[in-house]
């Protein structure tokens, strides 16, 4: 498979990153390289993330 690298933006910090799409599913949780948050993946076309708040 090809790789699929899209530039997407943290929600949390708001910076640019770069995901590899491929493999990935909506409903995934992936990581912030440039903040660490966790984040769900809501939709692949356009993707859109969006910020897990881990329950306390
Ligand atoms: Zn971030």
């Amino acid at each position: 498979m090809d790789n699929r690298k899209v530039t997407v933006k943290c929600p949390v910090c708001d910076n640019d990153f770069e995901l590899d799409i491929n493999g990935i599913q909506v409903g995934d949780i992936i990581e912030c390289p440039v903040c660490g948050a966790t984040l769900e993946v809501l939709s692949l076309d356009p993707i859109k993330l969006e910020a897990v708040v881990r329950g306390k």
